[in-house]
């Protein structure tokens, strides 16, 4: 399958890695767009969150707790972060395996462009 982030997972290609475990991978956004982004992914390949359903509820869960937990890390916690999902072409999604993303480090502007 010629998915970027199953590469990353499948260590065909480098990644700065945050936290890993069975079922999930964090690693540092490419192209940050604050002080600390990192993007986390499940091992397993879900194209959008429109593929979702209640069998992935734990997975989800895990994946913005994890999320937290690695805001928490980075010292975080108390300023503030955003955590974002894009799903396909008018909400941003460019990489077509499902990943929450966690920005930190400055102020975020609302209402998103
Ligand atoms: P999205 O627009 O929500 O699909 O976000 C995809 C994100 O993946 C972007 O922020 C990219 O900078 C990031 N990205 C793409 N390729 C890589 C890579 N090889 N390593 C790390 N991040 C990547
Ligand atoms: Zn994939």
């Amino acid at each position: 399958m010629d998915c970027i982030f199953c590469k990353i997972i499948a260590r065909e290609i480098p990644a700065n890695i945050a936290y890993e475990d069975d079922r999930l991978l964090a690693f540092h956004d490419i192209s940050p767009q604050a002080p600390s982004h990192v993007l986390i992914i499940p091992k397993h390949h879900i194209a959008t969150l429109n593929d979702l359903n209640s069998d992935n509820a734990d997975l989800i869960s895990h994946m913005v707790l994890t999320a937290t937990k690695l805001a928490d890390e980075q010292g975080l916690a108390k300023s503030g972060y955003r955590l974002i999902w894009n799903c396909n072409e008018q909400g941003g999604q460019d990489v077509f395996h499902i990943h929450l993303h966690l920005l930190g480090g400055r102020a975020m502007h609302w209402p998103p462009g």
